[in-house]
C-alpha cells in the first residue's frame, strides 16, 4: 500500500482503524457523519478504494458513490425532514480539498433557517465571449 494511503484518514476509517459514525455502506462505498458539521446531519460519502479526485476516480467507484449519495439523501429527507440538500465535492488543494480521498459532502439545508451563507452566492452575469471561448476549450479537450 502506498504511503499516502497508509496515512489517509478516510482509508483508516474504511479499515476500521479509526472510528467513524457510519450511516450506510455497500461493497464499494461508505457514508459517515462529518465531525465538523456545517449543518445537522452533514454526511460524507466516499469510495472504499483510495482515490483523490474526480479526474482520478474509476467510473465504477464514481457510479457507486453517487448511487450511495442518492440513498443517503433519501434517508436524510425522510429522517430529518430536510427540505433541501446541498452537495459539495472539492478536488485538489487549490479547491480547498483538505482530505485527499475523494468524498462527497451531503449537507441538509433549510434556507432561511440555517443561515449557511457560505453555500449561497450572488449571480453576476459573465462575459459571454469569455464563457463561449472557455466552453469551447474544455469541449475540445474532452
Ligand atoms: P474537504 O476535504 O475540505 O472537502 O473536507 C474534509 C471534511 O472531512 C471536513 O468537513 C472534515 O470535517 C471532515 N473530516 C475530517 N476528519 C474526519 C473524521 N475523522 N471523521 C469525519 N469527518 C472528518
Ligand atoms: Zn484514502
Amino acid at each position: 500500500m502506498a504511503d499516502e494511503q497508509k496515512e489517509c484518514i478516510f482509508c483508516q476509517i474504511v479499515e476500521g482503524k479509526i472510528p467513524a459514525i457510519k450511516i450506510y455502506e455497500d461493497e464499494r462505498s461508505l457514508a459517515f457523519a462529518d465531525i465538523n458539521p456545517l449543518a445537522d446531519g452533514h454526511t460524507l460519502v466516499i469510495p472504499k478504494t483510495h482515490t483523490e479526485t474526480l479526474w482520478e476516480i474509476t467510473p465504477g467507484d464514481l457510479a457507486a458513490v453517487h448511487q450511495a449519495c442518492q440513498k443517503v439523501a433519501r434517508g436524510m429527507k425522510e429522517a430529518l425532514k430536510a427540505p433541501g440538500i446541498t452537495v459539495i465535492q472539492l478536488n485538489g488543494a487549490a479547491a480547498n480539498q483538505v482530505v485527499m480521498h475523494y468524498h462527497v459532502h451531503l449537507v441538509p439545508r433549510d434556507r432561511g433557517k440555517d443561515k449557511l451563507k457560505v453555500l449561497e452566492w450572488e449571480a453576476k452575469p459573465g462575459n459571454m465571449r469569455t464563457i463561449e471561448k472557455l466552453a469551447k476549450k474544455i469541449t475540445e479537450a474532452i
